[in-house]
């Protein structure tokens, strides 16, 4: 590992006067990811600069009833939020099915916004990675891409984002506050993460010297019966091969409101946007759950080791939303 050196800020503006020093700086939250990426020497800041303790740590409730959430404040805490369990258990359950239980202790809401892909190639230094070195090529195309992505893949990349909190907070169609040099700013949760395109190493819309400071959650009443569906090859620790977060409303057997997000099969949390129109007003039936599932999937690709995944992806979407169905259906 590279020599840095760290500092510790007690405000967002000091963190932000602290990193715009240098080029190669880096905000520090739990460090789950980036410090291993350090250790592999994929990372090699010159200053990090922690921002875990710019200030009380806090899950609040907006005045018009939604949640912000400190972008410092602990996965772990997150997901054991009251107000979060109740008003969007989606959030809760994502978080709770990602990585350990010590990570999720140490990793904060900022973090995982920004964490880095698992692409096997990407941590290989002896493989040719766009993401790792733009313009070197990507080795994952022709090689061994059984985690790979099926939607918004680029011919330059083809990494899966490995979040599941973002999924939740796709579905659920969050806002992300940041801080900078140009002053504070709201970014909508489909615009922070960007798709490869011919620019893999450009992961998200933050401008340089920018630091997340919270993630709202609008008021979504038919959230409360939301809820998380996870694929993976173990039943715990094991990123996903395809996820679903989903929230539904049905009013006399047809779909009034959905949400719906995937994670383990896009190169950004995705927003199932087109299943979302073919759900809305349809009636609440597995029939249309799958329809909805393959409109989703339509221009998916698949490649040498995941073409599995688009069978997966629609039934893991038809899976949750008729989980949901029988529950609406019980009350
Ligand atoms: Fe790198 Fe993306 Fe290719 Fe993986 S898929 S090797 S992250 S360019």
């Amino acid at each position: 590992m590279k020599n840095f050196s760290f500092s510790r800020a007690g405000t967002a503006p000091e963190a932000i006067s602290l990193i715009s020093k240098n080029s190669h700086a880096k905000f520090l939250g739990g460090g789950t990811n980036l410090i291993d990426l350090m250790r592999e020497n994929i990372e090699q800041p010159d200053v990090l600069v922690d921002v875990t303790r710019l200030g009380p740590s806090r899950i609040e409730e907006t005045a018009e009833g939604g949640v912000r959430i400190g972008a410092e404040v602990r996965n772990t805490a997150v997901a054991n939020d009251r107000l979060i369990r109740q008003r969007y258990p989606v959030l809760s359950q994502a978080i709770l099915f990602g990585a350990s239980g010590q990570i999720r202790n140490m990793a904060t809401v900022g973090g995982n916004l920004m964490q880095r892909t698992r692409c096997y190639y990407f941590y290989d230094k002896a493989s040719r990675c766009n993401k790792r070195d733009p313009g070197a090529g990507c080795d994952a195309i022709d090689g061994f891409n059984r985690i790979h992505a099926i939607l918004g893949a680029s011919e330059h990349c083809i990494a899966t984002h490995p979040s599941d909190m973002c999924v939740a907070l796709a579905a659920l169609g969050a806002t992300i506050h940041v801080d900078g040099p140009g002053g504070p700013r709201a970014i909508a949760f489909d615009d922070f993460h960007k798709l490869p395109g011919d620019t893999p190493h450009i992961e998200t819309a933050l401008l340089p010297g920018e630091l997340i400071t919270a993630v709202e959650l609008a008021p979504l009443p038919f959230a409360s019966r939301s809820m998380y569906r996870k694929v993976r090859d173990r039943a715990s620790y094991a990123f996903a091969l395809a996820s679903v977060a989903a929230a539904i409303e049905i009013e006399g057997g047809r779909i009034r409101n959905v949400r719906l997000a995937l994670g383990g099969v896009a190169t950004k949390p995705w927003r199932a946007f087109e299943a979302e129109r073919v759900l809305a007003g349809a009636e609440a039936t597995e029939e249309s759950f799958l329809r909805a599932a393959a409109a989703e999937v339509a221009g998916a690709r698949g490649y040498r080791d995941n073409g599995f995944k688009i069978e997966l992806a629609k039934r893991t979407i038809a899976s949750a939303l008729n989980e949901l169905a029988r529950r609406e259906a019980k009350q």
